[in-house]
C-alpha cells in the first residue's frame, strides 16, 4: 500500500510551506487508499524545541490535515521522533562501514578548510571525496589513540553521472564530481539529516516521498544510501516552493510564512487549505474554490505544474472572504470563538486592559489592535513619536530584521534585542521604541508595546512593523 510522510524539523515557527507539503502528501495517499504518517526530524539538538513541535502539530490539525501514525497518536513504526531512535541509525551506520560504504573521518575543521581553499586556488570542483579526505594509517591510529573526534562519512563515486527519477520531472542527472563524501554520524554520535531520513522512510515503509525541491540535490545520496543498504527505495516527487510575489522562495523577511499568523488574522482553515491546494496544482475543472475532501476525490499528482507558485495574501484574502460569506450566522459565530473571542485570548489580554481604564466600554478601543489585522497608520501618528523619512524606516528595517532570529518569543529575549538596538542607535530605549510602539499597536496611546508583541507573535509584530514604513 502507499505510505506518505511529512518530516517537519521543530525548529520554529510552523510553515505554510510545511502545511502545504502535508497537504499533497495527505491527498496523494488517501487518493491511493493509503497511510499518510507524521515523522519528527529533530536530529539538531540545539535548534529543535518541544514548542516548536506542538505548534507544527496543532497548526498543521487545525487546518484538516490527519495522520495516521506520529509522536502524538503512535503506531507500529516508532518512535516517531528522531531524537529517540539513536541506536537504530548507529546501527545502520555500522552496517555501512563493515560493509566499506563508510569511513570514519579524522579530518578537523581547519583541515577541511584548508582542503577546500586548495582546490578552490586549483579550479576544482569543490566537492570533497574520500580521496581526498584520506590521512596515512600512521596518522589515523595516531588521532584515534589521541581520542580525536570524528565523525563518519559515506563513500561516493568520484566520477561518473548519477540518474535519479522523479516524479514531475522524470530523469535528473547530477555529476558524481559534484557530490561530497557525505557526513552521516557527526562527531556526537547523532546522524545528519541524510542517514536518519533515508533509515526512517525505509523502516517506516514509506513509498513515496514528497517532499519541497529544495531537497533535490539530496536525492543522489540518499539512492546511494538505498543501493549500499540494498533496499527498494521510494518514488521521489519534489514539489515546486512556494514563491513571495517577487518570486523569489517564500521567506520570513518579506512575507508571514507562520500558519499562526494567518490564524491570527482570523483566516478559516478550510480557506488556507483551499488556497494552498490551488498553488501549483488546479481541479480538473479549474473551479477556484473546493473543500479536503473534494480535493483528495478529484487528487492526480500530474496536475501539479512546476512553475513557482506564488503565494499571493490577497488571492488568499479573496477566498477567504468567499468562506465566510457562505458561513450561517451561528458558525461564523462559532468561527468567532475559535478565533479570538475565546476565554484564552481574551485572557492574555486583561491584564493590559485592567490597569487603564474606567469604564468596561474602554476596553474594545484600548484592545481593538489584539484583533485587528495591519493597522492603518498616518504620518500623523509617527510625527507625534517624532520619527520620520529615512531614520524611520531603517530603525524599523533593523528592528524586523532582528526580530526575525529571536528564537524564543518572550519578553526578555525581546526586551534584550530592543535594548541593543536602541544602543546602536544611541537613542534612549523609550524614544527607540516610540515608533514601534505606533507600528504595533496603530495609535500613540495604547496598552504595553513589548506585552503586545508577546501576544501577537513574531510573524504579525514583524508585519505590522513592515506595514507601517511600507
Ligand atoms: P525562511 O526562508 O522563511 O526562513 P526556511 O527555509 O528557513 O524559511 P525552514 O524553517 O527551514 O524555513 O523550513 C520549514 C519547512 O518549510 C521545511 O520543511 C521547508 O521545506 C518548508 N519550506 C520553507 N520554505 C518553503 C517554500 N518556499 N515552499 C515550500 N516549503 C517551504
Ligand atoms: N526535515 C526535512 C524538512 O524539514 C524533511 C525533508 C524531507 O521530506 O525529506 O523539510
Amino acid at each position: 500500500t502507499v505510505r506518505t510522510r511529512i518530516a517537519p524539523s521543530p525548529t520554529g515557527d510552523p510553515h505554510v510551506g510545511t502545511a502545504y507539503i502535508a497537504l499533497f502528501n495527505q491527498c496523494f495517499a488517501r487518493q491511493h487508499g493509503g497511510e499518510f504518517i507524521l515523522r519528527i526530524e529533530d536530529t539538531d539538538q540545539t535548534r529543535s524545541t518541544g514548542e516548536s513541535e506542538q505548534m507544527i502539530l496543532d497548526s498543521l490539525r487545525w487546518l484538516g490535515i490527519e495522520w495516521s501514525e506520529g509522536p502524538d497518536v503512535g503506531g507500529p513504526h516508532g518512535p516517531y521522533r528522531q531524537s529517540e531512535r539513536g541506536d537504530i541509525y548507529a546501527a545502520h551506520c555500522q552496517q555501512l562501514i563493515d560493509a566499506g560504504h563508510a569511513f570514519k573521518c579524522f579530518r578537523t575543521s581547519e583541515e577541511l578548510d584548508e582542503l577546500r581553499d586548495s582546490r578552490k586556488a586549483e579550479g576544482l570542483h569543490m566537492a570533497l571525496k574520500p580521496s581526498d579526505l584520506a590521512l596515512p594509517a600512521e596518522e589515523v591510529a595516531r588521532r584515534e589513540a589521541a581520542g580525536a573526534p570524528f565523525v563518519i562519512r559515506m563513500n561516493v563515486p568520484e566520477s561518473g553521472t548519477c540518474v535519479v527519477k522523479d516524479m514531475l520531472r522524470g530523469e535528473i542527472e547530477v555529476d558524481w564530481a559534484q557530490v561530497d563524501a557525505q557526513i552521516l554520524l557527526k562527531s556526537d554520535g547523532m546522524p545528519t539529516y541524510h542517514l536518519a531520513n533515508v533509515v526512517d522512510d525505509h523502516l517506516m515503509e514509506i513509498t513515496h516521498v514528497m517532499r519541497g525541491e529544495e531537497w533535490i540535490n539530496s536525492a543522489p545520496k540518499h539512492q546511494l544510501l538505498y543501493e549500499y543498504f540494498g533496499w527498494q527505495m521510494p518514488e521521489l516527487c519534489h514539489m515546486p516552493l512556494l514563491r513571495n510575489p517577487d518570486k523569489t522562495k517564500l521567506s520570513k523577511r518579506k512575507n508571514p510564512t507562520s500558519i499562526l499568523y494567518y490564524r491570527r488574522m482570523g483566516y478559516l482553515p478550510a480557506a488556507v487549505i483551499n488556497y494552498l491546494g490551488r498553488l501549483g496544482w488546479s481541479m480538473p475543472d479549474e473551479r477556484e474554490k473546493f473543500t479536503l475532501s473534494e480535493m483528495q476525490e478529484h487528487f492526480d499528482i500530474q496536475r501539479v505544474s512546476l512553475g513557482g507558485p506564488v503565494f499571493d495574501v490577497e488571492k488568499l484574502s479573496w477566498l477567504n472572504g468567499l468562506y465566510i460569506r457562505d458561513l450561517s450566522e451561528d458558525e461564523l459565530l462559532s468561527e468567532l470563538r475559535q478565533w479570538a473571542f475565546n476565554e484564552s485570548y481574551v485572557k492574555q489580554i486583561l491584564p493590559e486592559v485592567k490597569p487603564r481604564i474606567e469604564t468596561l466600554s474602554e476596553a474594545i478601543p484600548l484592545a481593538g489592535h489584539f484583533f485587528s489585522g495591519l493597522p492603518a497608520i498616518t504620518p500623523d501618528d509617527f510625527a507625534k513619536a517624532k520619527l520620520q523619512g529615512e531614520d524611520l524606516v531603517r530603525q524599523m528595517q533593523f528592528l524586523t530584521w532582528k526580530l526575525e532570529a529571536v528564537s524564543t518569543w518572550d519578553k526578555e529575549h525581546l526586551l534584550a534585542e530592543v535594548k541593543l538596538l536602541s544602543e546602536h542607535f544611541e537613542l534612549k530605549m523609550k524614544d527607540f521604541l516610540a515608533p514601534v510602539f505606533v507600528a504595533v499597536t496603530g495609535s500613540a496611546t495604547s496598552t504595553s508595546v513589548m506585552d503586545a508583541m508577546v501576544i501577537l507573535g513574531s510573524d504579525m509584530t514583524r508585519a505590522r512593523l513592515r506595514h507601517a514604513v511600507a
